[in-house]
């Protein structure tokens, strides 16, 4: 298995590449491995190594630390959420749950930033979920009554408010949440990147090809080499089914996002000059699109079952287009190629949106699955598993173990089929809205 990614990331500085890169080139034994350099795997191995100081840590990425989904998202630090997964929330208790993980994800992101002095586009600015169609205004009203028994102060505008605050008179109707943070993901993972430990070895481009549990090891085997481990801990998200974890709960979906340059003066003032904001689709598969600080549009309008390791610059091009549709259904009066970046990602998902964070044997453990909503609760689950594998307990874990855990799904090829159908179904239901 190779993963490979298209290399044109918005968020991703290119131009300003580490140097410092360490391929695993020798056998090699340790005493935790960690898989994924993500935001779950740079946590826990920042966690391990504060921890742990005299112990040989060892984290592998296969490719570079950070490069996966965690800086290929859209930047949203959720406080709450209305459709992750494909489900509504109608089980306040279980949302109850999952909107403390959320805050406990926020508060570990922010702990985080203020203890390493990190820059990156932190603000405070809230969130919209919203919708061109009418007819989700009681969709909207249900969502705000929900997030009013909880205490989330939230707000619903119409088209001529919305048209005010986002420079756009596409949205008839929206919630607006006064909690979530909008952030520039790349500038979080990379001081993560640079936060970690001494004690920490990182390889990258190392893949994981394949592990075997022995009697007190685990044997780790990569293209040339191997790892022979005490402990590890998967932080592989989208790829941890492809890595045997959990299988039958978890499952890849891959996303693809487009960012426009910078509008110019003239162009920002066209649109009302908005100051920065996020919003996130009413209708499940419809777009999530951004307003950066930089005055950049970011928008993702697809979400698909693909063979998670390899979209090609053509199938790009064609998801390109959609994100073109999109950027122009919002404002038309902006010219038509003003998209600098296109890049695609893979997500983690559950039947029931539930995450996963668990110990799966013997020194094994696994973090990860967070529903396309895991800059917080990614940081927090990592942070949280490395102590969960040092014998630790914490109120977090308590929390985090207070959640549903992850359904069962069906076997193949009739879970393909039900996701194919699904995403199908949703597709339709949101064309209005990509
Ligand atoms: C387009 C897009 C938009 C999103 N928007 C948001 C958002 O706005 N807000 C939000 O909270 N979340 C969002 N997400 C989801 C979020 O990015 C993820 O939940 C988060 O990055 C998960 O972090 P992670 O460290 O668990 O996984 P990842 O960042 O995916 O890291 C896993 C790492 O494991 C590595 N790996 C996999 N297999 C192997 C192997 N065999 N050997 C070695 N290494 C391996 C991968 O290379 C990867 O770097 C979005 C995701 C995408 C793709």
């Amino acid at each position: 298995m190779k993963i490979f990614n298209d290399n044109n990331c918005g968020w991703i500085d290119y131009s300003n590449r580490r140097t410092d890169i360490k391929k695993l080139e020798k056998d090699l034994s340790c005493d935790c491995l960690i898989v994924g350099a993500g935001f779950t795997g740079l946590s826990a191995a920042r966690k391990l190594g504060q921890i742990q100081k005299n112990k040989k840590i060892i984290l592998v990425d296969a490719q570079l630390a950070g490069e996966g989904a965690s800086s290929r998202n859209s930047g949203y630090l959720v406080d709450t959420t209305l459709n992750d997964g494909f489900v509504s929330n109608k089980d306040i208790s279980n949302y109850k749950n999952k909107t403390a993980i959320y805050k406990l994800g926020i508060k570990t992101v922010k702990d985080f930033i203020e203890k390493y002095q990190v820059d990156c586009d932190w603000n405070e600015c809230g969130k919209y979920f919203a919708s061109s169609r009418l007819e989700d205004e009681k969709k909207a009203e249900n969502f705000s009554n929900l997030l009013n028994k909880l205490n989330f102060e939230n707000l619903i505008f119409h088209k001529d408010e919305l048209k005010k605050r986002l420079g756009t008179n596409f949205y008839k109707v929206g919630v607006f949440t006064k909690g979530g943070i909008l952030i520039h993901p790349g500038k979080l993972i990379n001081a993560m990147v640079k936060a970690l430990p001494d004690n920490i070895v990182l390889y990258e481009n190392t893949t994981l090809l394949e592990w075997k549990k022995s009697n007190d090891h685990i044997d780790c085997t990569f293209e040339k080499n191997r790892i022979k481990t005490k402990k590890i801990i998967f932080c592989a998200n989208g790829f941890l089914s492809k890595l045997g974890i959990k299988q039958r709960y978890n499952f890849p979906i891959t996303l693809t996002a487009s960012m426009t340059r910078a509008l110019t003066n003239e162009e920002f003032n066209s649109i009302g000059r908005p100051k920065e904001w996020g919003v996130l689709p009413i209708r499940p598969m419809g777009a999530t699109i951004r307003m950066t600080k930089d005055r950049r549009i970011l928008i993702r309008n697809t979400a698909e079952l693909k063979n998670p390791q390899r979209m090609t610059q053509v199938e790009l091009n064609k998801r390109v287009d959609l994100h073109k549709i999109g950027i122009e259904k919002r404002f038309p009066t902006l010219p038509k190629n003003i998209i600098n970046s296109s890049w695609s990602g893979i997500v983690c998902r559950s039947g029931n949106s539930s995450q996963i964070f668990e110990k799966i044997d013997r020194n094994i453990f696994v973090a990860g699955c967070y529903n396309g909503s895991g800059i917080g609760v990614g940081t927090l689950f990592g942070e949280q598993i490395a102590l969960m594998a040092e014998e630790e307990d914490s109120e977090e874990i308590s929390i985090i173990q207070s959640k549903k855990q992850p359904n069962w799904l069906p076997p193949q090829p009739f879970l393909n089929i039900g996701i194919f159908t699904r995403l199908l179904f949703e597709k339709i239901i949101a064309k209005s809205e990509i």
